[in-house]
């Protein structure tokens, strides 16, 4: 998977690209990154890219000529077909499904914005347009890092054997249960004795019970879409009572 960027401030990427498991997986050739200034696609001596909306109002507006030719370099970068992605307030909520469909892909290009965000005839230029919350950021820089890492951990190699994605919260239409490590007491808190048990029947039944109680709990919205088996539905049955 290669990942392009787009943005003010690509060097805000650079370490993230260069650390940790992204860094490791790059290493490893399981995924690239082309990291572009946006300011390099600008036609002026000042490096400008942004002017002031028609119309009035606060801010400034990236212009669409300087973005769209950036979203055309990158995509003759590479043979692969691209998935063009703004990241804006204004798209789609970002999800576990959507990481999954995206990490399928072979080349994303993600478009950051900054200031007011993009001229909206951009439109026609992306594929898809994403959003990391309702909330407003100042850039679409760390909704990108967001995108990177939750596509590029589903990419088969990218987690050591010592991690995996299986079981992690969302991918199993669940919260995940609640995990434990030494000491085996702390400050009074003790972890359950069923995890010290060496039982692995037990352990599983237990985390199962667990995953269904805290999404009971913490997000109940999630147990209409969770593909649940018969025994989970009558769990839950039983919780809910
Ligand atoms: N005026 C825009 C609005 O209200 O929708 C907000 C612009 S914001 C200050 C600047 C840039 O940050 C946007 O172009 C976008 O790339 C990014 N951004 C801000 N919030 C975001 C979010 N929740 N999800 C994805 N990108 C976001």
């Amino acid at each position: 998977m290669k990942y392009t960027v787009l943005s003010l401030f690509p060097q805000l990427l650079k370490p993230w690209a260069e650390e940790g498991l992204l860094g490791r997986a790059v290493k490893q050739g399981l995924i690239s990154f082309a990291l572009r200034d946006l300011r390099a696609y600008s036609t002026d001596r000042h490096r400008s890219v942004d002017d002031a909306p028609y119309g009035g109002g606060a801010g400034m507006i990236i212009q669409v000529d300087i973005a769209a030719k950036a979203i055309a370099e990158a995509k003759a970068d590479t043979p692969e077909p691209a998935e063009v992605i703004l990241l804006t307030p204004a798209g789609e909520p970002f999800t576990q499904q959507i990481a999954a469909e995206l990490a399928s892909k072979q080349h994303l290009v993600l478009l950051c914005g900054r200031y007011e965000g993009f001229d909206a005839r951009l439109e026609r230029y992306v594929s898809r347009e994403i959003s990391l919350g309702d909330y407003v950021l100042m850039g679409g820089e760390v909704a990108a890092l967001a995108l990177i890492e939750a596509t590029a951990r589903l990419l088969p190699g990218v987690l050591g054997d010592a991690e995996s994605h299986a079981q992690d919260s969302f991918s199993t239409g669940l919260l995940d249960y609640p995990e434990y490590t030494r000491p085996p007491v702390f400050e009074g808190a003790s972890v359950p004795e069923v995890l010290l048990s060496g039982h692995h029947a037990q352990i599983a039944a237990w985390r199962q019970e667990q995953a269904l109680r805290r999404t009971l709990a913490r997000r109940p919205d999630l147990l209409a879409h969770a593909p649940l088996s018969e025994a989970q539905r009558r769990l839950l049955a039983k919780l809910k009572d």
